[in-house]
């Protein structure tokens, strides 16, 4: 059995089951490999690639409020295009390039199948297709008396046949995405509502929607890019966010059926929805762009490990349970981050300490760094929720400059990788004076620093000194 307490001693033949073979668990693979350890991934869709394997299936339940509902995994929709930049989607030492060829879509911002591509070169280019179990579930994970992890999975055969089987591990890395069980937004009235609701997992293409008066609640990313793709089609697109005043009611620029509001008040029997800005809509169709829910339907911890109000704990740096470390692991939780580099920052992480080259600290310590990060994060007013969200000072920052702020003050831990000419600062405490919010190396530095504020890894003194592109054109 692997403990914080002889985890120093060599354990390079390991077994480790990673679940999912989406970036996060292609790339774990990758370094669990390079650390020596034996690697089994298990992926249940018939390819690896996770959230960036487009398919216009959906799932039967609009809403997927059904439990019992077939799960598509991915939410991607036809039209999406990446919103980083390729040079903040590699990985430190494979960067996501252009490449010749004519199926190649080479922009800045690629279309979602470029992104595929890329992951499937990268996983050619490691060996990594061979240590993957396609078409495989896992559906129970347990950690067993002999001190390994119990891992049960079924995989589909010819004809849809299912073939059950059992296998034993010594450490497991969770890599199961979480942009796959929606969270909907709570409307007072909306069970006898009368129109039609969906939620974005389960959007694919505009045409739906034509002729439709059309709600789509939420402001994040896929709320951005759905209600522009709506809009061609739609009679009307209202666009309901509560991240604003409750007066707001504007007309969005360059459109002239689209309006954004504060959110909805209450909904009616007569198909109308009241928002809190007063305007009445009655509309054909709410979209919930609202988000997702933390899932691990496989794993059974005896309640060490929880999903409470979306927070995923208790996790040391989001990554490793105290009681369970090294043994379990979890790598791609946080949002609002540079996902591939993050992946591959967990991941080298963790193979480095399953393979006894680095250590934990005391089980007594990591438990105490979870519990000031949950007070501080109580301190200061932030809901469970975003226990996550490590890009909290970029929405701090972009919420800012959408109220018309022109400076956004905030309290950091380290101040040495910042961008001078937005930001100044005294001691710990940053002033960045805002700059429209674009993908640029000046963000892109400070989603490291966030990550560095909230010492997530400690390891980005390393990503300063890696050849990763910082110097965009
Ligand atoms: C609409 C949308 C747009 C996005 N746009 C961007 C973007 O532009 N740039 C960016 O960097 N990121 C973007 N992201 C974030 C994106 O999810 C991450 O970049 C990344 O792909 C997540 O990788 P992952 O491996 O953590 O999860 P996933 O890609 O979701 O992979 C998880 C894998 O685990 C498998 N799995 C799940 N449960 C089991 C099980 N029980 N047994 C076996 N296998 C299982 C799934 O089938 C899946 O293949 C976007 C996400 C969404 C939803």
């Amino acid at each position: 059995m692997i403990t914080p307490a002889n985890q120093h001693v060599t354990m390079s033949a390991l077994h480790v089951a990673v679940i999912g073979a989406g970036a996060a668990g292609l790339v774990a693979a990758r370094e669990l490999c390079h650390e020596g350890l034996k690697v089994v991934v298990f992926e249940r869709e018939d390819q690896i690639g996770g959230t960036w394997v487009y398919t216009p299936r959906v799932e039967p339940d609009p809403i997927s409020l059904d439990p019992d509902r077939p799960i598509i995994h991915s939410s991607l929709y036809s039209s999406l295009r990446t919103n980083l930049a390729r040079e903040a989607m590699g990985f430190l030492d494979y960067p996501f390039v252009a490449r010749p060829g004519e199926s190649r879509d080479p922009r800045r911002f690629p279309g979602h199948r470029e992104v595929l591509m890329f992951l499937k070169d990268f996983a050619c280019e490691f060996g990594i297709e061979e240590m993957v179990r396609l078409d495989t579930e896992v559906v129970n994970v347990k950690l067993v008396e002999s001190g390994k992890w119990k891992v049960k999975s079924k995989t589909r055969g010819f004809s849809d046949s299912e073939s059950e089987s059992e296998d034993f591990y010594d450490a497991v890395v969770v890599c199961n995405g979480h942009f796959t069980e929606p969270r909907v937004a709570e409307i007072p009235g909306i069970n006898s509502w009368p129109g039609k609701q969906m939620h974005s997992h389960n959007y694919r293409t505009p045409e739906p929607f034509q002729d439709q008066i059309v709600v789509l609640i939420g402001s994040a990313s896929s709320a951005i890019d759905i209600c522009r793709d709506i809009a061609k089609v739609a009679k009307e697109v209202h666009v309901a966010s509560r991240s604003v005043a409750d007066e707001t009611y504007e007309k969005q620029p360059g459109y002239d059926n689209m309006w954004f509001h504060s959110m909805i008040e209450r909904s009616h029997e007569d198909g109308t929805l009241v928002f809190l800005n007063g305007r009445v809509v009655l509309a054909d169709v709410i979209l919930h762009c609202t988000g997702y829910k933390y899932r691990f339907p496989f794993l059974e911890t005896n309640g060490i490990v929880t999903v409470d109000d979306n927070r995923v704990g208790p996790l040391y740096k989001h990554v490793f349970p105290p009681v369970l470390a090294p043994s379990l692991s979890f790598v791609g939780l946080p949002w609002k981050i540079i996902p591939f580099c993050l992946f591959e920052l967990q991941s080298k992480w963790i193979a480095a300490i399953l393979s006894g080259r680095k250590m934990l600290p005391s089980q007594e310590e990591m438990m105490g760094d979870v519990k000031a990060f949950y007070s501080m994060m109580e301190a200061s007013g932030i809901p469970k929720r975003l226990s996550t969200m490590i890009g909290l000072l970029l929405s701090a920052v972009a919420r800012a400059w959408r109220n018309g702020e022109r400076k956004c003050t905030m309290r950091v831990t380290r101040t040495d990788m910042l961008d001078r000419r937005h930001i100044a600062t005294s001691g710990k405490i940053m002033t960045w004076f805002c700059k429209p919010m674009k993908t640029s190396a000046s963000i892109f530095r400070m989603k490291l620093l966030i990550d560095a504020s909230l010492n997530l890894q400690v390891i980005h003194h390393k990503i300063r000194c890696k050849s990763h592109p910082l110097h965009m054109p």
